[in-house]
């Protein structure tokens, strides 16, 4: 999502001015980055390394929020919704400063685990280069439970946009073997 066009799409909570300041704030603390669309937090922060996020301070009675919050959270909260207790909001773009709430997707910490591996595994830098790069963890194991669902295997390409022998090789763990069956 252009940042430009972000008032257009409809917030999933609607609710006082003050929550659109947090929303203008959530934006103009953050850097569009046009190639890879990611929202680059600019403010504060929280934490080191690859663990490093976005960190501002809100109070919102109506999302019952008083405290500091990390800003891709805050995000996530805004334009998609709740956060069910327990779980993490993790990234698709393996950037942890990013906001833009289409590369936030739910996961479990054991999930963030494995997200942490595969940054280890591959600097960003290299993401790009790489063809498994533009599959995420996310994707992997959407593919492998489309094909347990006995999805076919050009429905899966399609729906992808990926090759059949990148598919075969996921569904058959000759790569991305490191993700478990089942988190
Ligand atoms: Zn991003």
């Amino acid at each position: 999502m252009n940042k430009e066009n972000y008032k257009k799409r409809k917030p999933r909570y609607n609710l006082k001015s003050e929550f659109h300041r947090r929303c203008d704030q959530l934006v103009n603390h953050s850097i569009y980055d046009p190639k890879t669309e990611c929202w680059n937090w600019n403010g504060s922060t929280t934490g080191k390394g690859m663990w490093r996020y976005g960190a501002l301070n809100v109070s919102f009675d109506e999302l019952n929020i008083q405290r500091g919050i990390r800003s891709h959270r805050l995000s996530y909260m805004i334009f998609k919704g709740d956060i069910p207790k327990g779980m993490l909001v993790l990234h698709k773009c393996d950037n942890t400063l990013c906001c833009n709430p289409e590369h936030l997707f739910l996961g479990t910490q054991n999930d963030n685990m494995l997200d942490a591996q595969k940054k280890k595994r591959l600097p960003s830098h290299q993401g790009s280069k790489n063809a498994n790069a533009k599959i995420t963890e996310a994707d992997v194991l959407e593919i492998r439970k489309l094909k347990k669902a006995k999805t076919s295997i050009p429905a899966i390409q399609k729906r992808f946009n990926l090759g059949r022998s990148t598919i075969w090789h996921i569904i058959n763990r000759t790569t991305w073997n490191h993700i478990p069956e089942d988190i």
